[in-house]
């Protein structure tokens, strides 16, 4: 291979993101726009009213969003070093590598925090969370993942967010791959910070992630940042003040598919549509695997339509190196696991993904299964 002979051999990726793509969305690539004309700018506040529309129930909210350049770990990078002011204390909530990637930011930036983990298998325990909120009143932000893409588990962030709230603490939840895919709204977890990226449930292609937050929540944070390219505040103000310009070059070939992928949203049936695909996915998926001969990690009822955790087959001859090879040779890309105590292969099911398209790749997981040959 070499610059001018780079292979296409097209697949269906199977990942938690970035995901597939329709050919609509990657059609909006093929012009160029300027990063501060008002064309464009236009199309960054159409994308940004659309995204405070999904994430509300009220006609005029006080919910706004933000765009930031990177893939979604910088949008969360972001929201923490801007929204903990310097004596403020972060509580995160973690059962998998996501959660753990949190705390993981806050060392990094020397952030007061505590971290409250359990079994990757298992959710936060709402009692440990009010004994940890009790117990230590500087607390003044919670952190946690929504759908923990490590297991593909659904965190119960409304009944967490309804705790965090009756100790008056500010709420921040990465809802990386779940937000799009799964109906929510800030009020209903009681989240004053929500994180997502265009390339996972929305799916966009990937460039940038974006925040949701209320409006007074980002108000309370100027001056608290401690990046520059990564000031949330100033971002958001740049934003809302000179009518959709970015600070510094904005990807915007980004940022139009982005717009094409929300007018694509709306047109499947909004998310209660999209959820209701991915659920008919995954249920298709769990369905034809064990039938294959597959055990999913979690327990049904934990389980999100997201992504799917498989443990590995115990067999001698298994690689996983080489399945995902047969596989991809047949048109699908898995992922590999990361759960820290199981051996596990995991398999999206969210992106330009149907029915067809799973039945497709479980006729190929049975062709491919050589061990069993
Ligand atoms: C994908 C994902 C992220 C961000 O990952 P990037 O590789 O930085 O885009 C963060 N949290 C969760 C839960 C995710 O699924």
């Amino acid at each position: 291979m070499d610059l001018r002979h780079i292979p296409d051999n097209p697949y269906l990726l199977l990942t938690p993101g970035p995901l597939s793509t329709s050919k609509r969305v990657r059609a909006a690539l093929f012009r160029d726009w300027c990063t501060w004309d008002d064309d464009y700018n236009g199309i960054v506040q159409l994308v940004r009213a659309s995204l405070a529309r999904l994430a509300t129930e009220e006609a005029a909210s006080d919910i706004s969003a933000v765009l930031m350049q990177g893939s979604g770990t910088f949008s969360v990078e972001a929201t923490i070093g801007t929204a903990v002011p310097e004596h403020g204390v972060l509580l995160v909530l973690a059962n998998g590598a996501y959660g753990r990637r949190i705390a993981q930011i806050a060392a990094r930036l020397h952030l007061n925090h505590l971290l409250l983990e359990s079994p990757e298998t298992a959710p936060p325990d709402p009692e440990r969370l009010r004994q940890t909120l009790a117990a230590n009143p500087a607390i003044s932000h919670v952190a946690v993942v929504h759908c923990e893409t490590t297991t593909g588990m659904l965190n119960p962030v409304a009944a967490i967010g309804e705790i965090v709230k009756e100790y008056g603490k500010v709420f921040i939840v990465d809802a990386m791959s779940s937000f799009g895919g799964l109906p929510m709204t800030l009020d209903a977890i009681h989240a004053d910070f929500l994180i997502s990226s265009a390339n996972k449930c929305i799916q966009g292609i990937p460039g940038f992630g974006f925040v949701l937050a209320r409006r007074a929540a980002l108000e309370a944070c100027a001056g608290q940042a401690r990046s520059l390219s990564l000031d949330l505040h100033s971002q958001w103000k740049e934003m809302e003040d000179k009518g959709g310009k970015w600070r510094y070059t904005s990807p915007t070939h980004a940022v139009r598919a982005f717009a094409e992928a929300l007018a694509e949203l709306e047109d499947e049936g909004g998310v209660p549509a999209r959820h209701a695909r991915y659920v008919e996915n995954q249920r298709l998926l769990v369905e034809g695997m064990a039938g294959l001969g597959f055990t999913p990690l979690l327990a049904r009822p934990l389980q999100s339509p997201v992504i799917t955790a498989f443990l590995s087959p115990t067999h001698p001859t298994y690689d996983f190196r080489r399945f995902y090879d047969l596989l991809k040779a047949r048109g699908y890309v898995i992922y590999p696991g990361k759960v820290s105590d199981a051996d596990t292969f995991r398999i999206g099911t969210i992106g330009h993904v149907f029915s067809d398209d799973v039945l497709g790749l479980l006729a190929a997981v049975s062709a491919s299964m050589y061990w069993q040959m």
